[in-house]
């Protein structure tokens, strides 16, 4: 051991700067639509077979133009109350035309007349 390397330790070394490159600009990301949360999981729905009922319902098809775009129809018929007769398709222009998620279901009160 000597006085010198004593001394070197001492002296304040200057820590190296550290080079922080640029990140990368990031490119822009490709513009979308803003889509709406998705709706909040509904509860099951009984239909009651050959009522008029008002619903709720969107399409959670993603990248579809609808998405998640909360929409009422009324009035909705239950066919025999099957709900794979009780289905909304989302047709509208440049939409997916795939099946709408009914969200709610409320019977109407009073049922419509129908001829
Ligand atoms: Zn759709």
């Amino acid at each position: 051991m000597s006085d010198m390397a004593a001394e070197a330790a001492d002296d304040v070394v200057p820590s190296p700067v550290e080079e922080t490159p640029m990140p990368p600009p990031d490119d822009p990301p490709p513009y979308v639509p803003e889509t709406p949360p998705p709706p909040p999981a509904p509860d099951a729905i009984t239909w009651e077979p050959y009522t008029w009922y008002g619903i709720t319902y969107a399409c959670l098809t993603p990248g579809c133009v609808n998405e998640n775009i909360v929409k009422d129809y009324s009035p909705f018929y239950s066919n025999n109350g099957d709900p794979k007769f009780c289905r909304v398709v989302d047709a509208a222009d440049g939409a997916c035309g795939k099946d709408c998620k009914i969200l709610t279901a409320t019977k109407l009160d009073p049922q419509p007349e129908v001829e």
